[in-house]
């Protein structure tokens, strides 16, 4: 398949591009290099640094790398940033990936591959999630990705779209080569967070709550390695063959792990102690959310390979340990 990823030189996009190879397929990339970085991705990939907003330059890509399906990685994700200017989330990640849309049914591409998140479930009352649980979010960074799962809904009734949309828990962890990794500028996730405290580039981390109603206090999520959540997009392909296909997938390992857990496993893989001090908790933060994925594995066949934490942690150790520059040259 030619694949189109927006996005495609940012964290889970570029490891996405790397999967596609290794599954046979062709992937084109689509970055404006806001968030992205060109390092990321291999000169032999194509690519093209455009804004979604350019309609006519998207539908000339489409046409000229004769694309089949459409990945959809590029998105803001800051959900303290969110709150304070959600013009710039609904901008970005509802007007733009509607340009997207528009320009992609009208050249006759229909096969779309969503990013969307577990905090399109808001603060849910049963764990772990499944599919059907009410989703209500509790910030505008949710919102707008709940926004646009129903948005193609209907596109998919209309249109004959078929898409996936995978709510993510957690990205982690790095190539298992070393060779890309996660570097969000600014960093705002726990494990680069911790790694860094472990290379000594800060002095602490701040845990953002120790009083939740958790065995340790502190919050409970679900680390998911950035390679499993790309193999589940290429296997999901076969079903977006039946036009109108609408398909929603949590993708997570079902762990919980908390705050703690992350800093001791980081410890544990670096040989390095972790300073950390107590914070108060982070406005919008559940106690906990981890995922039920049986939907993934039995339609899709998708068996995450990492399923704990300390092996997630060793392959982001050794892509920042291998990389103290990160993307930019020493
Ligand atoms: N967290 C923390 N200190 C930090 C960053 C994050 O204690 O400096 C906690 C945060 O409250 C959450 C977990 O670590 O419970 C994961 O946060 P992250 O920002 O990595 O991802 P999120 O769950 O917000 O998508």
């Amino acid at each position: 398949m030619n694949v189109l990823v927006v996005g495609g030189a940012g964290y889970i996009g570029s490891h996405c591009v790397r999967q596609l190879i290794a599954a046979g397929h062709r992937p084109v990339v689509l970055d404006n290099l806001v968030f992205g970085h060109r390092a990321a991705v291999d000169s032999e990939v194509p690519f093209y640094s455009v804004n979604l907003g350019n309609e006519s330059e998207v539908g000339k890509i489409l046409r000229k790398e004769k694309i089949d399906i459409v990945m959809h990685f590029a998105a803001y994700a800051f959900v303290g940033e969110s709150v304070t200017d959600p013009l710039k989330y609904y901008f970005n990640n509802v007007a733009a990936t509607l340009h997207l849309l528009r320009c992609m049914i009208g050249s006759g591409v229909k096969k779309f591959v969503f990013s969307s998140t577990c905090a399109t479930y808001g603060i849910p009352d049963k764990m772990p999630l499944v599919e059907s649980m009410p989703q209500a979010p509790i910030n505008p960074y949710g919102q707008t990705k709940l926004d646009m799962e129903n948005a193609l809904k209907s596109f998919a009734s209309a249109y004959g779209l078929s898409f996936a949309a995978f709510r993510y828990f957690n990205a982690a962890g790095a190539a298992e080569d070393g060779r890309i990794g996660e570097q969000h500028n600014p960093e705002t996730h726990l494990i680069p967070l911790v790694i860094d405290v472990a290379m000594g580039k800060r002095e602490n981390v701040q845990v953002f709550g120790t009083d939740y109603p958790t065995p340790d206090g502190t919050c409970l999520r679900d680390y998911v390695h950035v390679d499993d959540l790309s193999r589940a997009h290429i296997a999901v392909f076969d079903k977006l063959q039946t036009p109108g296909a609408a398909l929603f997938y949590n993708l997570g390992t079902g762990t919980p792990t908390s705050v703690l857990e992350v800093i001791h496993a980081v410890e544990k893989v670096t040989g390095k102690k972790v300073a950390y001090v107590t914070s108060p908790r982070r406005a919008g933060d559940p106690p906990a959310l981890y995922a039920d994925s049986t939907k993934a594995k039995t339609e899709l066949g998708w068996e995450p390979k990492y399923t704990t934490i300390e092996p997630i942690v060793a392959t982001a150790w050794k892509w920042h340990s291998e990389h103290p520059t990160g993307f930019k040259k020493n």
